[in-house]
Parts: structure tokens; C-alpha cells; sequence
């Protein structure tokens, strides 16, 4: 028996992105599956239903849950969602365990098998899984087109009969994927760039980019190719080399973030205050809190002329090539699992293994296991 994949509407609100797009669920049918999907499932992302024609269209999430034996999300299921799954039920998607540890309780005890993107090894043989970095690369791109529509200056030098408009002065802090991806950008619009991180190894991908590198003695270096946290020492003297660049600058771009920590504080208020005003700063990191002390996550607010942006979800707001980026990411993670339209999960496998959340009624997840369980362990 051919398994059957499905998709339900999305529930969160201001969620744009969809989990499968008409490409995929043709893909997958040539896999040998059955793909079902909830009415209207697309629209946000403006995939409409009737693009999806490999698939079987249902009218209500609870039909897409009782056919389901592969569920595929953006975001993490909520507690209603979860109730209406089957056990032995696999889902894949984002599922922020750290923000919602009794929804991961909930997974457990209905016995799902739950995959998290967040979760997946960021090793080779993942990359085109990795969610993380498509999606981060969307955020990265939008910070710039965001900047831009709010920054009171042109990004190009603009040569005109009224004169010559000098290039706007970008920079961006935490080059990572998303801040790679920012780079790019603002040099595509014309804009003289600098960017800075306390990783070492990033100079070199910042300079390829026709980027200045801000060097600083601090080396920051953590596990797994991540930023760990900097010393109260480091930061004052981050801050201090920092504040100069910030205040040059018409555009600051933040993007900077360490695994399981709320994000840096790196630009001060009195940073803010050094800075011309009519200059921007696009917060991406403000997911988790901000690298700006003024940010606030979520709104547009304004501190001696200075616009500081702090937006959520960015990814969201290009929905269709971040569905597209985000559906290729789930295809190629599920298409380890079946086996002529069977569902063969291969246990020894480091990549299903590491984005394993919950299974058979156990969270697999270390860190989540002790957030969770706690004194259990
Ligand atoms: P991230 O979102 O965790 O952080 C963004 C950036 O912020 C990082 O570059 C980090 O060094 C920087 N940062 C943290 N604290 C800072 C501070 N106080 N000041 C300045 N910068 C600070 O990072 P990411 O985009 O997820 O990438 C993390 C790592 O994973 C990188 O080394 C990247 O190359 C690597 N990666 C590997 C793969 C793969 O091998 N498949 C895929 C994607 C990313």
C-alpha cells in the first residue's frame, strides 16, 4: 500500500509559507505515494488548488489527519493539532522544542514520530535538508529590501543632472547565512558594505563577497562552526571598535544569534544615539530578542531619528520561493524514508537520527529530554 502524505492549512497566524508545493507533490506521487492536502492549503503562498493535480483535496484538517501517515508543517503543530494525529503518525517541520516543551510532551505521549528541521545535522550529505539555511537565506535577502524601503537614502551611487549621490554605507553584523545572503545583497543594490562576526573563518567569505571585514581581536569560535557567547570583557571591547562603524553607517543589518541563547546584545542605546539620524537598523535577529537594546520585536520604532525595524518571521513574507526553498528541504529529507512508495525508516541513518524529536513514545532530543523530563533523566 502506497503511504499517504498529507498537508494540512497552516494555523499560525501571519504564517505565509506552506510545506508543499505543486513541484514537490508531483515528485513525491513519482515516488509512489499518495499526497493529500487540506482546501486552500497553497493560497497564502499563492500556490492554488487546483496546481496541485497529482494530489487529492479534502475539505477539513481532521480528514487530512485521519488519512495522514506522513504529516508535513512549517510550523510547529499546536496542541488541537496534535490531539487529531494518529499514533505512529511521522510528522516533519519546524517544532521549536525549546519554546514549546509540552507540545514536544504531547508528541511523545500520542506516540508521533516527529522530525524538526531545526534538528537536522548540518553536515554535507544534509545540506539540500537544511531548512535553517534556505530559510535564513530568504531573512537575509528581505533585511536588505526591507532596509532599503525604510532607509532615507538611495543604496546605488547615483550619478544625475542634481548631482552625485555618494553609495549608502551598509553594514552588517553576524555573517552567517542569512548575513552572508544580506552582504550579497546590499552589493547588489549598489551599496559600499562592511560586516563583522567573532567567527574568524567568516573574513574570507566577507571579502569574496566585495565586502570590508571589520577585524577585531575577538575570536569567538564554538562548537559545531557556531558562535559562542562573548565574555562581558569582549563585549565592552567589541562595543568599543563597534561604535564607530555603527555610527558611519545609514544601514545596520543584525543577524547575529548563538544556538539556544537568547540573541547578543551588541548595539547599545548609546550606539543608537551616535548614529546620523534617518540612518536604519533592520533587527533580524529580534526573533530572539534583538542585537539592539532598543528593538522590539515585532514593531518599527524610532529613537532620535534612528528607524529601528524589528520584524518576526521574516522568511514568511517572500512566501513562494521560501515554500519552494523550505518544500525541497522536506522532499529531500522524506525521500530517505520510502522505498517504493513504502515507508522504511532507516534508524541508522545519522541524518534521520539527529532531526529525530520524539519516537515511540520517547523524546530523543538530549537537550529537550532535560527541558522536558528534567529530574526524570
Ligand atoms: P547563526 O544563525 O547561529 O548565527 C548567525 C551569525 O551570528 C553566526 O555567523 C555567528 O558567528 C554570529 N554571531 C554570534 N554572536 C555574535 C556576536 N556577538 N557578534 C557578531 N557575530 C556574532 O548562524 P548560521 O547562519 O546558522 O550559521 C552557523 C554556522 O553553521 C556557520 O559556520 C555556517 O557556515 C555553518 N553552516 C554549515 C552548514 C553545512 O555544513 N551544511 C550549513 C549551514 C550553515
Amino acid at each position: 500500500m502506497p503511504i499517504c502524505v498529507a498537508v494540512p492549512k497552516e494555523q499560525t497566524p501571519a504564517e505565509r509559507r506552506v510545506a508543499l508545493v505543486p513541484e514537490i507533490a508531483t515528485r513525491l506521487v513519482k515516488l509512489g505515494v499518495k499526497v493529500v492536502i487540506e482546501k486552500d492549503m497553497g493560497k497564502s503562498a499563492y500556490f492554488m488548488d487546483t496546481a496541485y493535480q497529482n494530489a487529492q483535496l479534502v475539505d477539513t484538517a481532521e480528514q487530512v489527519y485521519q488519512q495522514a501517515e506522513v504529516i508535513l508543517k512549517v510550523q510547529p503543530p499546536t496542541l488541537a493539532e496534535i490531539e487529531q494525529m494518529k499514533a505512529g503518525t511521522v510528522l516533519i517541520g519546524f517544532m521549536a522544542p525549546h519554546h514549546y516543551p509540552e507540545r514536544v510532551a504531547k508528541l511523545r505521549d500520542k506516540k508521533i514520530t516527529s522530525l524538526a528541521m531545526e534538528l537536522v545535522p548540518r553536515i554535507s550529505r544534509a545540506q539540500s535538508m537544511d531548512a535553517l539555511s534556505s530559510q535564513a537565506s530568504v531573512a537575509g535577502y528581505k533585511a536588505v529590501i526591507m532596509a532599503a524601503d525604510l532607509a532615507s537614502v538611495f543604496f546605488p551611487m547615483l550619478t544625475t543632472a542634481a548631482g552625485t549621490i555618494r553609495p549608502a554605507k551598509v553594514l552588517i553584523i553576524g555573517v552567517g547565512v542569512a548575513g552572508l545572503q544580506a552582504i550579497a545583497t546590499a552589493r547588489r543594490l549598489g551599496a559600499m558594505v562592511e560586516a563583522y562576526d567573532v567567527r574568524a573563518a567568516t573574513k574570507e567569505q566577507v571579502q569574496s563577497l566585495g565586502a570590508k571585514f571589520i577585524d577585531m581581536p575577538i575570536k569567538a569560535e564554538g562548537q559545531g562552526g557556531y558562535a559562542r557567547e562573548l565574555t562581558e570583557e569582549e563585549k565592552q571591547q567589541q562595543q568599543a571598535i563597534l561604535a564607530k562603524h555603527v555610527a558611519a553607517a545609514q544601514v545596520v543589518i543584525t543577524t547575529a544569534a548563538i544556538p539556544g541563547r537568547p540573541s547578543p546584545k551588541i548595539i547599545t542605546q548609546a550606539m543608537v544615539a551616535g548614529m546620523t539620524p534617518g540612518a536604519v537598523i533592520i533587527d533580524i535577529a529580534s526573533e530572539g530578542g534583538g542585537n539592539c537594546e532598543l528593538t522590539q520585536p515585532g514593531k518599527t520604532v524610532e529613537y532620535q531619528g534612528v528607524i529601528i525595524h524589528g520584524p518576526l518571521n521574516v522568511p514568511s513574507q517572500t512566501p513562494l520561493h521560501a515554500s519552494e526553498m523550505y518544500s525541497k528541504n522536506l522532499f529531500n529529507l522524506l525521500s530517505l524514508m520510502i522505498k517504493n512508495g513504502e515507508l522504511q525508516i532507516d534508524w541508522e541513518d545519522e541524518v534521520i537520527v539527529g532531526s529525530t524529536l520524539t519516537h515511540a513514545g520517547e523524546i530523543k532530543h538530549v537537550p529537550t529530554r532535560q527541558l522536558v523530563e528534567g529530574a526524570k533523566l
